[in-house]
């Protein structure tokens, strides 16, 4: 039984891998889910299996850690942990985001860095894997403390990076403002400007729609899969998770595209707008203040229930946008009895393993984030070309090519992950299965090193 196979494949994979390291959890499970998909093709292919493809692929290629040492407002000394995960070159730069936030820890650093190499190996662009942050939790903090947060955090990571060496980017709480302070840093230390990061503002070096990117390509990767299943986009129910960068933008593209976006949240709680979401509703949302931002003005047509999630809404299509594993099975059972049959990922790994299978058993299509949300690293991909090349490209060139990507993407990922009969594709194992190709290949042309 093939299933049988992969099954007893995957578990002398983690067996060795766990044998090398301890309490690696979130990584481990993040191998384990795509083993399960590419061990079966490695074992089928005899160089693939001599090069031991994936297990090189698991172990990160190094990993920096550090201490952040800073001062508050109020004078007293902080420590933080940072980390970067370098987790591969082979395809280009180590490339990947910074994420700020106090749940940071290796382990789901690492986790994150493997996704990324799939990831960004699906984008096609010439584009390595990494992943770094710290556990300092930017959303207590004043202007100034991140200030001297990112300077003490660039002191120590600046000898490892460069423009062709590892390029990071932001992630959860570190955007465009972050990473200018950061980009700064660098140039004082580096005594180069070398565009050594992504996701800058547009006046030092950033790329238009960089900001934009991750939402806009997530609902680009949505009409590809709508296209597949012939749908339509317009006049679709949406609910979307989080209300950050990537939530607010999908909102607004799917809008504009004809879609009724009936909901979007946060930690705080949900914004339910049942006759879709207004430009001017979304421009509340992303400027009111974080956690504390409550009841909307009436006429804005949204209501705010405090700790809800959307998934109870019956949306025909679901993007969960805020953060990993905020989905699960009950969720996904609210889903599937509401009658969505569309899910794509919008933030990197929302859904947990359970809830995965309960949609999947229910015949509903999900996409997984390392293809539906990698117009975020396409675009950085494209603001390397810009800074490298001393150029500014025009926002509707940016916004074709990243069209474009999202959807050769999507077909290369359908093509891999299409089922016998005439159903839908398995888009998980067409990714993993996509990227594991595409990198295969290059460390076979690279030999044993
Ligand atoms: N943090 C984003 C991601 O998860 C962007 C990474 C980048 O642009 O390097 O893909």
């Amino acid at each position: 039984m093939p299933e049988d196979r992969a099954a007893a494949l995957t578990d002398t994979l983690i067996d060795t891998l766990r044998a090398r390291s301890a309490d690696e959890g979130a990584w481990l499970d993040a191998v384990d889910a795509v083993a399960r998909d590419v061990l079966t093709v490695e074992k089928a292919n005899p160089d693939f299996a001599a090069a031991r493809v994936l297990e090189r692929l698991a172990d990160p290629d190094r990993v920096i850690a550090f201490r952040v040492t800073w001062r508050d407002d109020a004078g007293r000394v902080r420590i933080n942990r940072g980390w970067r995960v370098q987790q591969s070159n082979l395809l280009g730069p180590y490339k990947g985001g910074l994420r700020w936030h106090p749940a940071t820890t290796l382990p789901v650093l690492k986790s994150l860095a493997f996704e990324q190499v799939f990831k960004n190996a699906l984008t096609g662009l010439p584009l390595g894997g990494a992943k770094g942050g710290s556990d300092f939790d930017p959303a207590g903090a004043s202007a100034a403390e991140i200030e001297r947060f990112a300077l003490a955090f660039m002191g120590e990571l600046a000898p490892h990076i460069g423009p062709d060496r590892d390029v990071p980017a932001g992630d959860m709480g570190v955007g465009a403002r972050e990473i200018g302070l950061l980009s700064r840093a660098y140039t004082l230390q580096a005594r180069a400007w070398g565009g050594a990061l992504t996701g800058k503002p547009l006046c030092i070096g950033g790329s238009p729609l960089r900001v934009q990117a991750t939402g806009y390509g997530l609902v680009f990767f949505l009409c590809a899969m709508l296209d597949a299943a012939e749908t339509e986009i317009e006049g679709q129910r949406i609910a979307i998770s989080g209300r950050g960068n990537v939530a607010l933008h999908a909102a607004r593209k799917a809008g504009a595209l004809g879609a009724r976006v009936i909901a979007l949240s946060s930690r705080a709680g949900l914004w339910h707008a049942p006759d879709g979401v207004t430009d001017a509703a979304l421009d509340w949302l992303a400027s009111a203040d974080g956690d504390t931002a409550t009841d909307p003005p009436g006429d804005l047509g949204v209501r705010f229930t405090p700790g809800a999630k959307p998934w109870g809404l019956e949306p025909d299509i679901a993007l969960p946008c805020a953060t990993q594993n905020e989905l699960d099975a009950d969720d996904a059972r609210a889903l599937v009895d509401g009658g969505c049959r569309f899910v794509a990922e919008g933030a990197n790994m929302p859904l947990t393993a359970e809830a995965q299978q309960v949609l999947l058993r229910a015949g509903v299509v999900c996409a997984p984030g390392k293809a539906s949300n990698a117009g975020g690293v396409a675009v950085s991909g494209l603001e390397m070309r810009q800074n490298a090349g001393f150029a500014t490209w025009s926002p509707a060139r940016i916004e074709g090519e990243l069209r474009e990507i999202m959807r050769s993407i999507h077909d290369r990922v359908a093509e891999e992950g299409r089922a016998s009969g005439d159903g839908a594709p398995d888009y998980h194992r067409g990714a993993n299965r996509a990227a594991y190709r595409r990198l295969a290949r290059a460390v076979i042309e690279g030999g044993a090193v």
